[in-house]
């Protein structure tokens, strides 16, 4: 195949030019003026951008990607591999299917109904991946939250030192069969029950192999800030890399924290810390409703929790926690036994009912766990991670058909259009980055943070994983109330010498 006068973007930063790539089996063999060659596949690519297929270091299609093997909510957007198991959610590894039936619950944003779990480590969890032969690539962290399910349960409490041990071990085979790394959700039971000791005995695992620690930190509120230097002391006295995960700031009151994040980071970096973070460029965020529970409610699982919803007396003390929420900042998306209330902001949604806010958010969480897109962050701190050069773009969305309706009615836009919102917004409206920086940001740069040796750059013996794009009119077509649309401007997706998908739909 021959892609025939782009305007070539090698994905490492460098200036792009005018150039012809061809791919042979699979790979890069030519970067230039290639007009000698006779090629029956010619792609022209006049006028547009040839890029690296982009690599999405923060996705959560771990289950959907079996259910939907197209993925084309994400290849649609020019992603060609993803890293899943972000966020301490991952289906990997567990002890037994027994554990997975028992942690499922907890992962109601990234589950897809149709997929049969019938794996416990990666190796068995990549072996389903190759038979169903998706058309992205697919890495996966392995996760805290099944390696504590697995060792010490549901509990609220420390790992035991044979626990810790347990869960080291299982770490380190996860490693050894294929995972890039360790996602922690530290707002996340049972991710959330761990104490320092036992993040940095799994850190030094990690650092052995050369694996990264991705996390979900345990506060992007009022304590973003003590968050972030506590897992800089934890790679540091591990050793491994970090990758703090989706950084920004939620709530009004804590707007302007970001940039003293990123100021903990560079001075981290300074000491030799390799430490990097990613963003979706979207001024909202979307997690499970169970996120506004205090800590205390969740301890035992979800079953634990509808107890204590039944329990007069703690069903009080949470109703407490809940007094003075800005709930209008709550999109109610994907509601378990009540899809008549996806779309509604949860004050229209109390409405509907005849409820106080409190009540109905615990009367939906004693049915399921809701999916929710929480407004609510600043611009400038958006821009500050956007900017900083240790940043990479990361959707934080999900594969999915965009005809289906796993993820829900209208899940957050990011499953269908972050590549293209910052093409769109900071690229071409905005100039905050320029075309060849950000596509460093989307292919390069999340490769090299996972050792992905093989993909990222345009260059002679790399994967033929290329994008197409018209710099002019791409755009992220999805909003917040209608989420489920293809974006503009993607003209072709190339995996391996083939195209997969082009203006808009899928060929594969
Ligand atoms: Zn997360």
């Amino acid at each position: 195949m021959i892609i025939r006068g782009g305007f070539v973007v090698d994905g490492t930063g460098a200036p792009g030019r005018i150039a012809d790539v061809a791919i042979d089996d699979g790979r890069i063999t030519a970067v230039g003026d290639l007009r000698d060659r006779r090629d029956d596949d010619v792609l022209d690519a006049a006028g547009l951008v040839v890029a690296p297929g982009f690599v999405d270091l923060h996705s959560h299609s771990d289950l959907s990607i079996l259910g939907h093997p197209s993925g084309s909510s994400k290849v649609l957007q020019g992603v060609t591999t993803e890293v899943v198991g972000n966020c301490g959610l991952s289906v990997v590894p567990v002890a037994s299917v027994a554990v997975a039936t028992a942690l499922r619950p907890t992962m109601t944003y990234c589950d897809d109904p149709t997929v049969d779990w019938d794996w416990t480590g990666v190796s068995g969890y990549l072996a389903r991946v190759a038979a169903a032969d998706p058309a992205v690539g697919i890495r996966i962290l392995a996760g805290h939250g099944a390696l504590r399910a697995s060792t010490v349960g549901f509990d609220e409490r420390a790992a035991t030192p044979g626990e810790l041990e347990a869960m080291t071990a299982l770490l380190d085979q996860a490693l050894q069969e294929g995972a890039v790394g360790l996602s922690l959700g530290l707002m996340y039971p049972p991710s959330s029950y761990a104490d320092e000791a036992e993040l940095v005995a799994l850190a030094r695992v990690l650092a052995a192999r050369d694996a990264l620690l991705a996390v979900h930190l345990a506060d992007y509120s009022g304590g973003l800030l003590d968050a972030v230097a506590a897992m800089i002391r934890v790679a540091e006295a591990g050793g491994c890399r970090l990758q703090i995960s989706h950084l920004t700031a939620v709530g009004r009151e804590h707007w302007g924290a970001v940039p003293r994040a990123l100021a903990l980071m560079d001075a981290a970096a300074a000491r030799g810390v390799d430490v990097a973070a990613d963003f979706y460029p979207y001024l909202a965020g979307s997690t499970n409703l169970s996120q506004l529970m205090p800590g205390w409610a969740m301890s035992g699982g979800p079953a634990a929790l509808r107890a204590r919803l039944a329990e007069p007396e703690q069903r009080a003390r949470i109703v407490d926690h809940l007094a003075d929420r800005e709930w209008s900042d709550y999109l109610l998306v994907a509601t378990p036994g009540s899809p008549d209330l996806d779309g509604l902001r949860i004050p229209e949604a109390s409405a509907a009912r005849g409820l106080a806010e409190p009540e109905l958010v615990l009367d939906l969480l004693a049915a399921g766990d809701p999916t929710i897109v929480a407004f609510g962050r600043s611009q400038h701190d958006l821009d500050a991670v956007m900017v900083h050069p240790a940043s990479v773009l990361g959707s934080d969305g999900l594969a999915v058909d965009p005809q289906g309706t796993v993820g829900g009615a209208a899940p957050h836009p990011r499953f269908f259009g972050a590549f293209p919102a910052l093409f769109e917004h900071a690229v071409r409206e905005r100039a905050l980055l320029t075309l060849e920086e950000a596509v460093r940001k989307c292919t390069s740069a999340p490769a090299e943070r996972v050792r992905l040796r093989d993909r990222g750059r345009i260059e002679p013996g790399l994967r033929g994983d290329l994008v197409v794009f018209d710099r002019a009119t791409i755009a992220d077509r999805a909003t917040y109330a209608v989420s489920r649309r293809v974006p503009d401007g993607i003209v072709a997706v190339v995996r391996g010498g083939v195209v997969v998908a082009s203006r808009g739909r899928m060929l594969s």
